[in-house]
This record gives structure tokens, sequence and C-alpha cells, in this order.
């Protein structure tokens, strides 16, 4: 099995934050998953990092299901690997005239990540193309989960509380026209070029939205743009995104965090939910 040693944790999240971690993994079957996961004290499963701050001071290491990534598709039937990404599937189904996943493209994540927190933009998330999923269970056993038994809710899924990996996922899509579907992709990568700062690294949407109020206002209104942590600093362009401008590390985002969830809170009186994760 391929694994790097002393790994930059830039290459392995989204906001490219500097640090290093121990080892990367990349386990090529469920049988090498599973012996490395009995072998292991402290891990933390990824995808493409795209909803993660990673200390600097983490001292677990990583397991990337990267190598999990075949994907079949038969008539409107989709079987795609966890770690096969979102995007590309989305533009895969789009070139085929299977319409469903239109939404998913420009959100940079894998399958198995978009599952675990049930991904989702303009009003649509996996929970609306999701028949079954495979898993690896804590007791390390294969169990197929179905769309009623994965729990899909705002931004969460069975997968967080019970701590199952996801391996493989089955989806049923609708035939569309393919000109039709392409013009809603590049709607949808209109308006993310225009609202979000994706000239920087960043993992997207910081906070969770309250609700009765986007995260973003509330952020804005307590006059964050702009507010800086080292490198780590509140878009400009978007305030519910935290951008790296350099070098910021997990701790300068972190930071950042707790003092814009401080702020908001003395101006507003509601206390943010983070959407991130943090791992330390
Ligand atoms: C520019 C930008 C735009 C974004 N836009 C959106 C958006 O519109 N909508 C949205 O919902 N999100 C958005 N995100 C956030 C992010 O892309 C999603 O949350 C994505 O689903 C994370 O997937 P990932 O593979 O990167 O997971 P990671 O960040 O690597 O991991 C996130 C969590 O998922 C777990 N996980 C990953 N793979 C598996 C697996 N196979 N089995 C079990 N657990 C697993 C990890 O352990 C971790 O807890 C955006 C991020 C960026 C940078």
């Amino acid at each position: 099995m391929k694994k790097i040693d002393n790994a930059s944790i830039k290459d392995f999240t989204t906001y490219k934050l500097s640090g290093h971690v121990k080892t990367v993994y990349f386990p090529d079957n469920v049988l090498e998953l599973t012996e490395l996961l009995q072998s292991l004290d402290k891990y933390k499963i990824i995808g493409n990092g795209s909803n993660l701050i990673i200390s600097s001071k983490y001292d677990g290491v990583l397991i990337s299901l990267k190598n999990f990534d075949k994907l079949d598709i038969d008539d409107e039937y989709v079987k795609v690997g966890a770690g096969y990404s979102l995007t590309q599937l989305s533009l895969n189904c789009a070139k085929r005239g299977l319409s469903g996943l239109e939404f998913a493209y420009g959100i940079p994540g894998t399958v198995g990540g978009a599952i675990y927190q049930n991904a989702g933009a303009y009003g649509k998330d996996m929970s609306c193309v999701l028949e079954k999923v495979l898993v690896l269970d804590s007791d390390y056993k294969l169990v197929y989960l179905s769309l009623a038994d994965l729990k899909l809710g705002y931004r969460n899924s069975i997968l967080k509380s019970k701590n199952y990996i996801c391996l493989e996922a089955y989806l049923k899509l609708k035939k569309g026209n393919a000109d039709l579907i392409k013009k809603e992709i590049l709607q949808n990568t209109k308006i993310r070029k225009e609202k979000q700062p994706l000239e920087y690294p960043s993992a997207g949407s910081v906070f969770r939205n309250p609700s009765s109020v986007s995260a973003g206002k509330l952020i804005e209104d307590a006059g964050l743009k702009g507010t800086r942590v080292g490198d780590a600093m509140v878009s400009f362009k978007h305030a519910n995104f935290i951008v790296n401008v350099g070098k910021a590390t997990g701790e300068d985002v972190i930071s950042l965090i707790d003092l814009v969830r401080k702020k908001v809170y003395d101006k507003s009186g509601i206390l943010l939910k983070l959407e991130q994760e943090i791992i330390e």
C-alpha cells in the first residue's frame, strides 16, 4: 500500500494549510483498509480535505480513500467508489445526459465526503440521488445502508454518529437533455464564481446558517470582513468564507473562527455552529 511519511498538510486540504502529518495511507481495497484500521490508534479518513481544518499539532495519521475510485454507469444507475470526485461525477453524468447531479458540480469533495456531510447546493443535496451505500462499520463488517438508513439531513448523515466508512455509493439519476443539464451547470458555476472567493484556498462555508438569517450576513454585520489571524482572513467577497492568503496554519483558522464566533455572539446573541471540521 502506498503511504507518504511526514506529508505536507497543504496537499491534503483545499485550505492548503501549512504543517505536516506523520503519515498518509492510501489503501487500495477493503482488506488493506481493514488491516490498516486494526493496526492504528489515531486516524482520520479523508476525502479531498475540502471541509477540513487540520491542525499542525495533529499527531494521528490520515487515510485517503482516493484509490476507491471505480465508476460504473448502467443506464440511469450509477455505482461509484467513495474516493471518486463529486464534480467529475457530475460532469460524467452530464455528458451522458443524466440529470440529478447538476447541483454537485463545483463542490470540490469526493463522493464519500459528500455523503458523510450530505453535501448540497441550490436546494438539492445527496439525498435527491442516493439509493444505497456500502459502508464498513465499526466492527469492520460490510453493510449496505438504504437511503432511509442513512438519515440524511442538513449537512448530516448517520456516517457521522456511527463512524461508518463509506466505500461505494449507488445512485439513480434521470434521463434528461444534455444541453439543458450543461446549461444548468454553467449557470451554477457562474453563481459560484460571482459569490465565492474561489481565487483563494478555502474549505467553503465556515459556519452553518442559523434558521433565521445567513451566517455570512451576521459576520458582515459584525464588521468582520477582512479580519485576519496570521494568514487566515475573513473573505471580503463572502463573509462566511475564511481564505488562506499565504501560509495559514490550522491554528490560524481555528483562532479566527473563535474570534468571529465571539464577535458575532456579542453583536447578535447568536452562537454560530461550525460547518467545517477541525482535526487536532
Ligand atoms: C470552494 C468550496 C465550495 C464548497 N461548496 C460546497 C457546497 O456548495 N455545498 C456543500 O455541501 N459543501 C461545499 N463545500 C464543502 C466540501 O466540499 C463538502 O463538505 C464535501 O462534501 C467534503 O468532501 P471531501 O471529500 O473533501 O471530505 P473531507 O473534507 O476530506 O472530509 C470531510 C468529512 O467526511 C469524512 N469522510 C470523507 N470521506 C469519507 C468516507 N469515504 N467515509 C466516511 N467518512 C468520510 C471525513 O472523515 C471528514 O469527517 C465547498 C468547499 C469548497 C472548498
